[in-house]
């Protein structure tokens, strides 16, 4: 059993008050380590090394923080296997997704924003003769980093990245659900040479430790990834303080399938963008709507289709479906099928627990599960899910679907699938929603905006939007004459 330790002053420690949470391995139900329970104990120690750090690393050269966020990067491809097991085995995910997605994209990450804080420019405005402005960004101090347990080291440094990049600090709490891979980077950290401080990670539970960083007055930023109600009450705790916030919450995205899409193209990524990561990613499109002259043809070959994805044990090759990642959220999602069905739902395939054999008999699988029948409104159509379970919706017209998209509180992501060129750019521009995909799902070039709109988040990741995040400007205005 491995105990995972906090990461402070560049040292792995164990929690103050030395007590730990049982870390589950959800493939097989059962505790495999320990979780420090830490408290604002821990984020005070992680808060003082992060204040002690700032003054030297905000003034280090860009090239140098540049030079050592690279060698984590090469550190965390290197590693790139052990990290995709142990990413499977923390979160019940396939290895091969592990592998193929989060892994390298968490070293991208890295690798990115290494990059990217050599390009970044600030403004200047001149006013003819009278005057010049310049912008000075300048890294705000100690950030805070929580994030969710759907793609943990993926999602944990997309926020860690940027910070230290522009010459923050950071105190980071990845999920208590997913801690591991976040330790294994803390071991990376120190093989790398990040000065001691820049960097803390502070393990345990999001109202001990999540709330700790919210509410530390020396911490002005935080960067917050997860649920629509946790986000509102860090909302709630943060604003009065004036703090920074990026918001990036829940989802309940829309797949718009119009009748002259390319039904082969669409039909492959609907199986991914319903069901990746057994459908615990933000940017599933959980409610799929589908025009009503290919409703029949769509349902009898997606449902085909869905009933011959393997649920397995992650290390499986070819298990598409891996492990949901706890027993509760296992729970939740299927407490929703029973919800849909008395909300006048059919259960086309699925909708039940999966019971493997042997070591993997006690842990938590879902088959993916196609309902029908549903009013768009109701609350399996307009909260989040957050697992295997996608709704299907005929709809006549644009007008009408757009409509039913637009109808949840949430917007984060949605999916269009059209030949029309028009009708695309025409969708695209009235879904409420941060992020639009026209026939593709899940394409992602890092410098672009990342984020929602209404319940789904307040701010945007990604390229310079994260930059602009993590720095104040500050105008300095010269007169000429
Ligand atoms: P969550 O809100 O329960 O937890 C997220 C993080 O916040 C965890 O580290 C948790 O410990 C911490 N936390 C909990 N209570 C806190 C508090 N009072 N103060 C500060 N921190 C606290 O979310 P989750 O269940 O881990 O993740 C699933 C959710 O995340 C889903 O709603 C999903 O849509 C969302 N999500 C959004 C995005 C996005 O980019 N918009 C990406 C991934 C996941």
């Amino acid at each position: 059993m491995i105990n995972i330790k906090n990461y402070i002053n560049g040292e792995l420690i164990e929690p103050v008050g030395q007590t730990y949470i049982d870390n589950y391995n959800p493939s097989i139900g059962k505790v495999y380590s320990y979780i420090p329970d830490s408290d604002e104990r821990d984020v005070e120690l992680a808060t003082e090394a992060a204040l002690k750090a700032f003054p030297s690393w905000s003034v280090t050269p860009k090239d140098e923080r540049s030079r050592i966020m690279l060698k984590i990067s090469e550190l965390i491809e290197k590693n790139l296997e052990r990290f995709a097991i142990a990413e499977s085995m923390d979160n019940g995910k396939p290895v091969s997704l592990a592998r193929m997605v989060d892994i390298p994209r968490a070293a991208a990450n890295f690798h990115f924003y290494a990059t990217a804080i050599l390009h970044y420019a600030s403004e200047s405005h001149s006013m003819e003769d009278t005057a010049i402005n310049y912008t000075l960004r300048t890294p705000v101090g100690v950030a805070g980093c929580i994030s969710p347990w759907n793609l943990p080291l993926y999602l944990f440094t997309w926020k860690i990245a940027p910070a230290i990049a522009s010459g923050n600090c950071v105190v980071a709490k990845p999920s208590e659900v997913t801690p591991m891979t976040a330790y294994l980077l803390s071991e990376l950290c120190i093989e790398a040479g990040l000065p001691k401080g820049v960097l803390n990670i502070v393990h345990g539970y999001g109202h001990k430790v999540g709330a700790a960083i919210t509410v530390h007055p020396k911490i002005p930023l935080v960067s917050f990834t997860g649920g629509t109600k946790t986000g509102a009450e860090i909302a709630r705790v943060a604003a009065p303080m004036f703090k920074k916030l990026s918001l990036e919450l829940g989802g309940k995205n829309p797949n718009i399938i119009f009748a002259d899409c390319d039904f082969d193209k669409m039909i492959k990524t609907t199986l991914n963008s319903s069901f990746a990561n057994q459908g615990q990613i933000c940017l599933c499109g959980s409610r799929i709507f589908i025009e009503r002259s290919i409703y029949e043809k769509f349902k009898t070959e997606f449902v085909t289709r869905v009933k011959q994805m393997k649920v397995g044990n992650p290390a499986d090759k070819d298990s598409k479906l891996g492990a949901v990642v706890s027993k509760s959220h296992m729970e939740k999602v299927l407490s929703y099928v029973d919800l849909a069905k008395q909300e006048g739902g059919t259960v086309l395939c699925g909708g039940h627990q999966v019971k493997l054999e042997g070591e993997f008999a006690e842990g938590y699988y879902i088959a993916p599960t196609v309902i029908e029948g549903l009013n768009y409104n109701c609350r399996t159509n307009q909260e989040e899910i957050f697992g295997p379970v996608v709704t299907l919706t005929p709809f006549d017209t644009e007008e009408e679907v757009l409509m039913y998209a637009n109808s949840t509180q949430y917007g984060l992501a949605s999916i269009v699938w059209t030949e029309n060129l028009t009708r695309a750019h025409r969708v695209a521009s009235n879904l409420h929603a941060g992020i639009v995909w026209i026939n593709c799902w899940l394409l992602r070039d890092l410098r672009t905006p990342f984020g929602g709109v209404k319940g789904s988040g307040v701010g945007r990741e990604g390229g310079f939007e994260a930059l602009h995040f993590f720095t104040e400007p500050k105008n300095v205005c010269i007169k000429l004459k």
